[in-house]
């Protein structure tokens, strides 16, 4: 009787693999036995050799819904004269380097439960199974078992512990089974009364209905909740949350209802229907008063907790703001009592369920773009997936940057990439942070002595401050642009392709101590990258703090133009800080020298007229870039290269002769992008010819502009030139922790290192 050990790698504890497999094994007539083991599942088949044959293709295809298989390993081994199939306890000896599920949306079997009246959980907001539910949002450590979960407060009741322990049931081995007799409940608190299970959710879909603010306890942290096309509401939430321009989300009833609202190609509407269940940002189909000013996208995303559709369910209004629960730039509150406490002031009444949430997990934030899909915010259903598989084994440590962080862990050669952390200058999120490497280190019990810590140049950041606090084996160093560029060649496992790579973003910590952004390399991983051009350098007027004010950055770059009008007059209107700026510029006061394409950006704005401060961030060249969709194609400005820079001088003089002659805006906004377009495709095609590749890497924020990168690709498709952006992490700072792992991967290499 030949017989095999099959070993399976990838997410596929959680998700019903095991009974998967014992069932497959029970339909093709086989023996043997299946468990969990450290590094993925174990199987162990015995039967005849079609059956056997049956079995290994069935495992590669068939797969329950939310398993990820990333590989398979089979081999023939000795009989063990097993006579039935069983699901064996685990091996848990050793460090675990198995994958943690990230949250998956509720599936259609237990929805389709969830609303039939006959079922005993019918209308029950933690319905899950091994298909669905939450998953690293409410682990505690590994491995994952209901007493390491937020769920070990609730006893199962006979029923549930029946389905828990049947191997055929859809619930077996389903941490999270609850049911309304054992499980947690949902309360509405509103005015001092309490109001549990479906009452509150009914009652708080009434509030909804009313215009009031309700906050919503979800997978990953709270949200603050409001009829979308009720604009009163709105503003209130906007003025209550001190976010007066940042576009909110949406989340709609299904998806017919986003279908009314945004243009879904095909792409975004797969985005939207991922297990992930992103934000996904799509052309606005109508107007919706205060939502998403300015833009013309949107972002929408459908229901993905059991709760979301009880509420729609419940008659709450089919379009509502889902917007993260803080205040302004804080993290997300996901915590019950800091909940209450600082949402106090903006909720009028709180939805909150009584499962604990282990850690915050923001909405994830993607869109179809040009180059593939394009994630701008990688947290739910994406965190703590891994992205890539480093060529060698050795733990590395990403800490990321100050802005957007997340950061890396590759274990055994997986990188796995954190969820999104935010801006390290708030004390929340710096504490969530340092939360985050030690969740990542325990979870996956890595010893820091042997690990590889990579961090920013920048000696500044509290990231770089932590890591060097840190004491792992080795700290490598990596410049925040060739980070970039590594990102979007780890994701794709190419660590010797030899690539053209521009990096252009806001700010970043340059070799020189300079601020870059506009940055041109050439190399690869293995080798390095060599900056071969860049921005030619403007000046930074009072650092950091110049990139509120796109005026302010204007002086920055026009102090260096000659016969420049004067801006304070029409058509301009540049407020009189703009002289002020000028003055100090030329005392070189509290400046420094920058190659920053952001700030270019918020220059060519400032010219364009966005003459206020900004309020969110990035909001000066998104305001450019929607000028700019408003005009047809035009040509570009001229933007040479000059002593081996990227000459912006005579780009701003054209642009504000035009401005001056009278010329529409929208017109200038869209030749500063032709100019930008054109100038690096130039430069690029002569670096892919000098150096032999036909490969162009493009990472960094300004990359988020789909105009930009609509440019290029039409550049793209008329030579033999590939381009490759970001698709699996965020081609903003979200993404640099995995290209500073991949770095710092390949230059600790030559470190001796024993497993
Ligand atoms: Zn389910
Ligand atoms: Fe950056």
């Amino acid at each position: 009787m030949p017989a095999r050990r099959i070993r399976v790698r990838g997410i596929v504890q959680g998700v019903g693999f095991r009974p998967f497999v014992y069932r497959l094994a029970h339909a093709n007539g086989l023996t043997g036995w299946v468990l969990n083991g450290q590094n993925g599942v174990e199987i162990h088949i015995e039967g005849d050799e079609t059956a056997l044959d049956r079995f290994t293709a069935a495992l590669r295809h068939d797969t329950p819904h939310a398993a990820q298989i990333s590989s398979v390993t089979v081999e023939t081994v000795r009989p063990e004269q097993i006579t039935a199939f069983e699901i064996r306890h685990s091996d848990r000896t050793g460090a675990p380097s198995t994958r943690i599920s990230p949250d998956l949306p509720v599936c259609e079997d237990c929805l389709s439960e969830l609303f039939n009246p006959t079922d005993r959980r019918y209308l029950y907001a933690y319905i899950n199974c091994t298909n669905c539910g939450p998953r690293f949002s409410i682990i505690e450590s590994l491995p994952y078992d209901r007493v390491r979960t937020t769920m070990r407060a609730w006893a199962m009741d006979e029923f549930c512990a029946r389905q828990y322990d049947d191997p055929l049931d859809r619930r077996f081995h389903a941490q999270p089974i609850a049911c309304p007799c054992c499980g947690p409940r949902y309360l509405l608190e509103c005015d001092g009364m309490l109001e549990g299970g479906i009452a509150g959710i009914v009652g708080a879909a009434e509030l909804l209905r009313h215009g009031r603010i309700i906050a919503v306890k979800g997978i990953g942290g709270y949200h603050l909740s409001c009829d979308a096309l009720n604009a009163e509401a709105v503003i209130a939430l906007r003025y209550r949350k001190f976010r007066r321009e940042k576009p909110f989300a949406v989340m709609t009833a299904n998806l017919d209802i986003a279908r009314e609202i945004v243009d879904l190609r095909p792409a975004a509407e797969e985005l939207l229907l991922s297990n992930a269940r992103p934000i996904v940002l799509a052309p606005a189909k109508i107007n919706l008063p205060g939502v998403a000013p300015d833009h013309h996208e949107l972002g929408v995303m459908l229901p993905y907790a059991p709760l979301h559709h009880l509420l729609f369910a419940a008659g709450a209004p089919d379009i509502l703001v889902m917007t993260s629960a803080n205040r302004s730039s804080e993290p997300i509150a996901y915590r019950d009592d800091d909940a209450r406490e600082r949402l106090a002031g903006i909720a009028d009444a709180f939805l909150i369920g009584e499962r604990p949430i282990t850690r915050r997990v923001d909405d994830s934030v993607a869109r179809a773009g040009i180059f593939g899909a394009a994630v701008l915010r990688r947290s739910r259903g994406y965190a703590p997936g891994a992205v890539a598989t480093f060529p060698q084994s050795r733990p590395v440590l990403a800490l990321g940057v100050d802005l957007k962080n997340a950061i890396t862990l590759a274990v055994d050669g997986q990188a796995f990439v954190s969820q999104h952390i935010g801006d390290l200058d708030q004390f929340d999120c710096r504490h969530a942070f340092q939360e985050t490497v030690r969740d990542f280190l325990c979870m996956y019990r890595i010893p820091l002595e042997d690990t590889v810590i990579a961090h920013d140049l920048h000696p500044e950041y509290s990231s770089t401050q932590l890591a060097l606090d840190l004491r792992g084996s080795t700290h490598i160093p990596v410049q925040h642009h060739r980070a970039h560029i590594a990102s979007v060649l780890a994701e794709r496992e190419a660590w010797e392709r030899r690539v053209v790579g521009i990096s252009f973003d806001g700010t970043g910590y340059g070799d020189d101590g300079r601020i870059w952004g506009g940055e041109f390399f050439t190399g690869s991983i293995a080798e390095g990258f060599t900056r071969v051009l860049h921005l030619r350098n403007a000046q930074l007027i009072g650092g950091d703090a110049a990139a509120r004010s796109p005026v302010q950055c204007a002086a920055g770059f026009l102090f260096q133009l000659d016969g420049t009008p004067n801006l304070l007059e029409p058509p301009f209107h540049f407020p009189r800080r703009y002289t002020d700026c000028l003055e100090l510029a030329s005392t070189q006061l509290r400046t420094f020298e920058t190659s920053s394409v952001g700030r270019l950006f918020d220059t060519a704005a400032a010219l364009c007229g966005f003459t206020r401060d900004i309020t969110f961030e990035g909001q000066a060249a998104i305001w450019l870039e929607e000028l700019a969709r408003k005009s047809p194609p035009a040509d570009p400005y001229p933007f040479p290269v000059t002593d081996n820079t990227l000459d912006f001088r005579p780009l701003l003089s054209a642009l504000i002769e035009d401005r001056s002659a009278g010329m529409d805006p929208v017109v200038l906004a869209r030749r500063f992008h032709a100019a930008l377009a054109s100038a690096l495709w130039q430069a690029a095609a002569g670096f892919c010819a000098q150096n032999s590749t036909d490969l162009l890497v493009l990472s960094g924020g300004v990359f988020q502009n789909e105009l930009l990168l609509a440019d290029i690709a039409s550049r793209a498709n008329r030579s033999g030139i590939e381009v490759w952006t970001n698709n699996a992490v965020p081609s903003n700072d979200g993404g640099i922790s995995l290209g500073q792992a991949a770095i710092a991967c390949f230059a600790s290499q030559n470190i001796s290192y024993c497993p």
